[in-house]
């Protein structure tokens, strides 16, 4: 296996100008979701079809999602399958195909749906998200395909729909109608996060809610606020009740930063149109980020304990709503493909791993509920979604390489 792992590292450094042309490839297909004005990722994802295909990644299988909005009536869910000699586990690479808006487009150096390299990086809207770790997996595969090696364990790769508009038609439609996809013992990793070093291997996500909280009062002149009942006022206290759950629920976790449960009130809905008017209405939303430990249902008691004290307390009616509430089962940290990942990163890049838990919002949720065990990792700048994304190209190659290396033990 020494023999044929030096071969893999070879041709994975030598073969990087490949990825970059993938990555041009892919960046000139703008996928964006129907929410964001756009038709979807059938084209991009016929594209990437097509250059697999050519360079003989030959087993490919659709699990497309009916969306009615969208030309060609789907979205695109494929898997292509790197068959392995054991037929114990498979190691899969799950990236999405999605990306979100230009944003600004003045802020850009460079026209963001043409991908331009400079000084080891390369430019374009997600080149990093998702497509650095497309990439990575794609490379990892071509190290085998190509030289003709059977990596020890079968790869999957999963190029998904949807993922930044919530994943109905991507991970979750999978979830859902395919989860037998899955295996219980298979390696799930998740290349859509991580740090420059590639070192952090996130295993935990906290559970979220989105809180929207309509006070419903009495409006009345500025001057005369006994002839009405301020629902301003009630809300700012509710507001102060919802943020000091932190102490309520104020266990701490320190594989998480922070390490504390979090509920912030956020957004605040226009009121009234004068400041000599007391407002007979009010919203506002709470992003509630909680521990594992707790569940939401717990939350959510507490929660109306409180919206129960300020309608007493003031005389208004309060109407609670969820915008989200996701419920998130941690990744053990010996689940396998923990310690094979850190074991292949020690490996190949020499560095210690260590475990984190995040503030929430990836695929990975919606896998670990389901009781399978999911990772994010990969070595990037975290550049998502911001102007003049890029990726550094060495990353693709650091991260096909351990994603190789896990094949091959
Ligand atoms: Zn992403």
């Amino acid at each position: 296996m020494n023999e044929e792992f030096t071969a893999i590292k070879e041709y994975i450094n030598s073969h990087l100008s490949d990825m970059v042309s993938l990555e041009s490839l892919l960046t000139s297909h703008p996928a964006l979701a129907p929410e964001n004005g756009g038709d979807g990722e059938w084209e991009k994802c016929q594209a990437l079809e097509k250059w697999l295909k050519e360079n003989g990644i030959t087993r490919i299988e659709h699990f497309d999602a009916p969306d009615e909005r969208v030309t060609k009536k789907v979205r695109p869910n494929m898997v292509a399958t790197i068959p392995g000699c054991k037929d114990d586990y498979n190691i899969w690479v799950c990236a999405h195909l999605d990306v979100v808006p230009v944003g600004e487009l003045s802020l850009w150096n460079t026209d963001p749906w043409k991908v331009v390299e400079k000084d080891g990086k390369i430019y374009g809207r997600g080149v990093e998200d998702n497509q650095q770790g497309l990439a990575s997996g794609v490379l990892a595969a071509l190290s085998f395909v190509k030289q003709h090696i059977i990596p020890e364990h079968t790869i999957k790769l999963l190029f998904m729909a949807d993922e930044e508009v919530g994943s109905t038609y991507g991970m979750n439609y999978l979830l859902k109608e395919h989860a037998s996809l899955f295996g219980k013992d298979d390696r799930i990793l998740i290349p859509d996060g991580g740090d420059s070093k590639g070192e952090t291997i996130e295993v935990a996500e906290k559970s979220i809610i989105w809180f929207r909280f309509h006070t419903l009062g009495k409006q009345c002149h500025g001057s005369r606020p006994d002839q009405g009942i301020n629902a301003k006022v009630a809300a700012s206290d509710l507001a102060l009740r919802i943020n000091d759950l932190e102490n309520f629920f104020d266990k701490k976790d320190s594989l998480f930063e922070p390490e504390r449960s979090t509920f912030q009130p956020t957004m605040q809905l226009q009121n009234v149109a004068g400041i000599n008017m007391i407002p007979g209405d009010d919203v506002f939303c709470a992003d509630c980020r909680i521990l594992p430990c707790y569940t939401l249902d717990e939350v959510r008691a507490e929660v109306n304990k409180r919206v129960k004290a300020v309608e007493e307390k003031y005389g208004v009616k309060i109407e609670v709503s969820e915008a989200q509430a996701e419920e998130s089962l941690p990744t053990p940290v010996d689940a396998p493909v923990v310690k094979e990942l850190a074991a292949a990163i020690k490996a190949v890049h020499g560095i210690e791993a260590k475990t984190i838990g995040i503030g929430g919002g990836t695929v990975a949720a919606g896998l670990r509920n389901l009781g399978f065990n999911a990772v994010v990792w990969s070595t990037m700048d975290e550049l998502a979604h911001q102007p003049n994304e890029y990726a550094i190209v060495k990353n693709i190659a650091a991260d096909a390489l351990t994603i190789a290396y896990m094949a091959c033990n």
